[in-house]
């Protein structure tokens, strides 16, 4: 009997070590460094941030034409 519940419980821990460890991956993935322009893609609106871009900034969120309108809605802002 308790053979079969150590059994369920390290399914279980299994099952969350899989689950933290995608976590942890994603995580890792999101902050790597955008150093190619392969994995850069623009937060705002998920196309491409052009290669100079990224050799200029070096690390930027936005594609230049979505860098432009967050700074416009920033200047307005204030
Ligand atoms: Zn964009």
């Amino acid at each position: 009997m308790a053979d079969d519940a150590d059994r369920a419980q390290s399914v279980a821990d299994a099952a969350q070590e899989k689950f933290e460890r995608e976590r942890l991956a994603r995580i890792a993935a999101s902050h790597a460094p955008r150093d190619s322009a392969i994995d850069a893609t623009c937060a705002d609106c998920g196309g491409p941030i052009e290669a100079q871009r990224l050799k200029t900034l070096h690390f930027t969120l936005r594609c230049g034409s979505c860098a432009a309108l967050a700074e416009q809605r920033y200047r307005m802002a204030r």
